[in-house]
Parts: structure tokens; sequence; C-alpha cells
């Protein structure tokens, strides 16, 4: 079976670590036969050379509204957020928040913390490979954040920091925030799969490009699904062509 994106959440452009600019992404998701694109640069915690601060989010924003008449694609005005402590912090402000169509949620190597306290419990303690107990700290860190903020998309669970995906599923499918299966890397096990559809959570494959030209080409997930089993009706963005 073959499957048709129908839309792309994840897309970075120069503003943080990617190469093209936000009409780059645009325009090649309009290629790419998208009817929906957002794009979602590293938010303010991200490292210094790949972060995008709120007033440049802004600019992407003003971008966004110029480029709604020119393309016939539904743009959404985005920002990749960090988890950013094991209280749920992520790296934007509730009242900033208010300003975007989408939030994706995601762990990295490379943001700072809220407090120095943060750098030994969160950034150095990721460098580190996972106990069960840290495990269950990073889970509850997450189901933090979700209860506390208007999170749309868990980007690439698994990076960088180890989670038990079923508590998180079960708050997503309450929330009804989707479970992302990332284009460049995908961290599931079948085991782990599956406990998220038991869970009653949706899955969204989004391409997080970097390039204007891999936007609507998540070529990990695609290989992903050739060995894994999960059901088309439970991936919120794909359209069965064969
Ligand atoms: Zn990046
Ligand atoms: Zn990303």
């Amino acid at each position: 079976m073959e499957y048709k994106l129908l839309a792309d959440y994840h897309t970075h452009t120069k503003r943080s670590d990617g190469k093209g600019t936000v009409e780059d992404n645009v325009k090649s998701a309009f290629e790419a036969g998208l009817e929906t694109v957002a794009i979602t640069d590293h938010g303010p915690f991200h490292n210094k050379k790949t972060r995008c601060t709120y007033p440049e989010f802004l600019q992407t924003k003003a971008e966004i509204d110029e480029l709604k008449t020119k393309y016939k694609v539904k743009i959404l005005f985005g920002i990749e957020a960090n988890l950013v402590s094991l209280n749920g912090d992520i790296d934007i402000t509730e009242e900033q928040e208010k300003a975007f169509d989408i939030i994706v949620l995601g762990t990295h190597k490379t943001p700072h913390g809220m407090t120095k306290k943060d750098f030994f419990t969160w950034k150095l303690r990721n460098m580190f490979p996972s106990t069960k107990r840290r495990r269950e700290k990073v889970t509850n860190a997450y189901l933090k954040a979700m209860r506390s903020h208007n999170i749309k998309i868990l980007a690439h669970l698994n990076y960088t920091a180890k989670v038990n995906v079923k508590p998180i599923a079960e708050l997503a499918a309450e929330k009804n925030i989707w479970i992302e299966l990332n284009g460049k890397r995908v961290f599931f096990t079948q085991k782990e799969i599956d406990a998220i559809l038991d869970a009653g959570a949706n899955f969204v494959i989004n391409s997080d490009a970097h390039r204007p030209e891999k936007v609507g080409k998540p070529s990990a997930v695609w290989k992903f699904l050739e060995t894994h089993k999960i059901p088309p009706e439970r991936i919120v963005n794909i359209e069965q062509f064969k």
C-alpha cells in the first residue's frame, strides 16, 4: 500500500538551523502536493546559533501572512518548542504561546535549561543512558508540559531522553495530541507502537525538514512502515492512493 502525505507540520527554515526561507518551504510544500505546511523553527532556548528568538518568530509570522494569498497551501505559524526541565518547562511563555497556530514539542541535546540546576538535572543528565528511574522522571516532565501548554504534536519521542510511551499516549489521547513519526528518525519498537495504539492516541507523519527539498518527504517513516504495523486510519495526515 502506498500513501500520500496531506500535511507536514514540522519544517525548519534558516531562521533556526534549516537551509531555506519560509517561502522556499511553502513552495516546496505546494510542489509536493501538500494541503498544509507548518513552519516550526527551534525555540529560544535552543543553542545560540540555531535558536529562533520570539521577535524572529514574529518575522516568520509576518512572512506567512504575506504568503497566504500567493500559494494554494494552508500555512501554519508554528514552533518546535523544547522541553527544558524535569518540571515540564518549555522554552516559550504562556503569553507568547498564544501567537502560534501549532506547537510541536521535542527534546534535543542543545537547549539550556530554565535555571542553573536544569543544566545538571536535564541537559547534562540527558547525555547519559536512561535508567528506569530516569525514564519515569522524563515521562513526568512530558506529562506536566502536556497538561500546562497548548501542545499539538510530540516530536521524535525517545530522542535524547527516553520515555514510557503508555502514560504519554494516554494523556495524548485525552487531549488529542498527536504522536509524531519523524521523517529523519523513528525511535519506536512495535511494542511501543502497539501501546500507543491501545491507549487511543493517533500518529502524525512529519518530515522535520531542514532543507526545502525535504518538505513533504518523510523518508525514514516510509521505511519504518515497511517493517512496522500501524493502521492507516490512526495516522491523521495521510491518504491511501493504492
Ligand atoms: Zn534542527
Ligand atoms: Zn525539528
